[in-house]
């Protein structure tokens, strides 16, 4: 059998029981969307977080247009982030019209380098919205220094990193507000697409509660011009299953990682930084390698199917071809070094060592 970078079935297949029987309990409710579950899940997810609100909506994206929009950021604003992420990260600041302005990441964590930040601001900057990728803290106490000297908002893309803490503090607590994405892959993931949007700020809360369904204070009554954006009560009450089994997910993605640092540390892979006062919840778990092509090809012909996160920077997308023309270095060798190994709840130890056996052949040849 096949293994992959990501595989969620396994983890559906660990909490089966439970997640039938509350698929059952929603069917029999004839209640379907923006129910009872969500908002049991929203309090939950708050108080697993650590904030006071959060706010279910239809998946990570809008999670983070939703957010932007609630901070009135849109037409002639700029947005700092990383060009290193998802390309939904920086597709959700264009949406509401506002400039995208990346800055390169640090050489040695895939997350954006607080020392450049600086000398992209301008006087149209409203906003910073780093990205805690791959499960690791991105470096937010000096992008919030940075971000009260400017008087600028934070906004987290969290979408990777449910349950990351840095300083023992969890990410998402850190800005203004944070954005989840609960794709099937995600640390936190539904059968289907869901997210959510945190913050300790009421009013921001309510104003996204507001956005989400259409703009209505009450039934069809619309005070704003609002959007569709709702979270379904079978995606909910998957997610308040396997959030109870969240922590115990991340401590299975841990196990393996330390099992793939103490098995490749003397092969010629650069492997992923986690130093002691960050709880890296290893979402994914990439390597850097000159060679990354030919390893990936040598895993696959062992039915080892790996995935490059990312193959292109977002500057170098036909799709952010109308912003002007950067070099980001660090990133783009980022996207033709790094390689995404399999990590899962349910990946058993001895898959783990025959893909780190396989890795041994192929850098040693
Ligand atoms: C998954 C992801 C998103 C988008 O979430 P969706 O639920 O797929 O819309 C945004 N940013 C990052 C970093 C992601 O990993």
């Amino acid at each position: 059998m096949s293994l992959y970078t990501s595989f969620p079935y396994n983890e559906y297949h660990l909490v089966k029981g439970d997640i039938e029987r509350a698929i059952q309990k929603v069917l029999k409710s004839g209640v379907y969307v923006l129910g009872e579950t969500v908002g049991q899940f929203e309090a939950e997810f708050a108080n697993y977080i650590g904030v006071n609100h959060c706010i279910g909506v239809a998946n990570g994206t809008d999670a983070l247009f939703l957010a932007l929009k609630a901070l009135n950021i849109g037409v002639g604003d700029e947005v700092i982030t990383t060009p290193f992420t998802a390309a939904f990260t920086a597709l959700a600041i264009a949406a509401t019209g506002a400039k995208p302005v990346f800055v390169d990441i640090e050489p040695d964590t895939f997350t954006i380098n607080p020392l450049l930040i600086e000398k992209a601001i301008t006087k149209r900057t409203k906003a910073i919205m780093p990205v805690h990728l791959f499960g690791k803290p991105a470096n937010i106490p000096a992008i919030m220094k940075l971000a009260k000297q400017h008087k600028l908002k934070v906004i987290e893309d969290a979408c990777q990193a449910h349950g990351a803490e840095l300083n023992g503090k969890r990410v998402g607590t850190f800005g203004d507000v944070a954005c989840y994405s609960f794709y099937p892959t995600k640390n936190l993931g539904g059968i289907g697409d869901g997210g959510a949007i945190v913050t300790n700020n009421k009013a921001l809360a309510e104003k996204i509660r507001l956005l989400r369904l259409g703009g209505q204070t009450k039934k069809y009554y619309h005070t704003i011009l609002g959007y569709n954006s709702r979270l379904d009560e079978i995606q909910a009450a998957i997610l308040r299953v396997k959030l109870q089994h969240l922590d115990e997910f991340i401590s299975m993605r841990q196990e393996i990682a330390r099992q793939y640092d103490t098995t490749l540390a003397d092969t010629n892979l650069v492997l992923p930084v986690h130093p002691d006062n960050e709880r890296h919840v290893f979402h994914l778990y990439v390597v850097r390698t000159n060679k990354r092509d030919q390893l990936q090809t040598s895993l696959a012909k062992h039915d080892v199917i790996t995935q490059v996160h990312y193959p292109w920077p977002l500057h170098k997308l036909p799709a952010f071809n109308y912003l002007p023309k950067k070099s980001l270095p660090v990133s783009e060798r980022a996207a033709k070094t790094a390689l995404s190994l399999p990590i899962y709840p349910g990946l058993k130890k001895i898959e783990v060592q025959k893909i780190v056996d396989l890795i041994q052949k192929s850098t040693n040849s």
